[in-house]
């Protein structure tokens, strides 16, 4: 694989941390290019803050730990609780895929306990098949823009196991690989 760039894209500040962290530190020391982006600031989650000093917490704390991989964090700026599958979020999402131009894209299942999970995945979905197309976005394409691999996360122990999470596809209708058991076959 060329182009080694993985792009963890999760819904809040720590969901990459806990859901994906070993393999985004697996896919550093393999010389991958990480960035690691969510949604929203996390701006919701305290029972104490207000939601400007929560969200300057959350993501002061993301920076930081993307910092120890040497990886980038991204916010898209989306509230917290409230994420929905949209024009302006796909348009925010679509961008930040064209300027990193990822090769491997790790997201929630996109059947999950949380609907912001789920919205997610739909967007990280979308914008893996679409931020490649040179009308996508108004950002310069990257000669190195295709169809990433796509994996879902696991699903998690809340969800229902009958729930498997769906497979993307590549636009020439072929299932790619998942992150999981084959990042080093492209
Ligand atoms: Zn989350």
């Amino acid at each position: 694989m060329s182009n080694k760039t993985a792009l963890a894209f999760m819904a809040h500040p720590d969901d990459a941390e806990f859901a994906c962290g070993g393999v985004l530190i697996l896919l550093s020391r393999l010389g991958y290019t990480i960035h690691i982006a969510t949604v929203t600031p996390g701006d919701c989650g305290t029972m104490t803050h207000t939601p400007h000093d929560i969200a300057s917490i959350r993501t002061n704390e993301a920076r930081k730990a993307a910092a120890l991989i040497n990886a980038t964090y991204h916010c898209l700026d989306e509230r917290d609780g409230f994420v929905v599958y949209d024009q302006p979020a796909l348009h925010k999402s679509i961008d930040l895929f064209r300027q990193i131009a990822p090769s491997l894209v790790l997201t929630h299942p996109l059947k999950d306990y949380m609907m912001d999970h789920e919205m997610t995945a739909a967007l990280a979905r979308a914008a893996s098949f679409l931020y490649g197309a040179p009308n996508a976005s108004p950002f310069r394409r990257l000669p190195q823009s295709a169809p990433p691999h796509s994996s879902t996360s696991p699903p998690s122990p809340n969800s229902n196991p009958k729930c498997s999470p769906a497979t993307p596809r590549n636009v020439n209708g072929s299932a790619p690989t998942t992150a999981w058991t084959n990042i080093s076959n492209r």
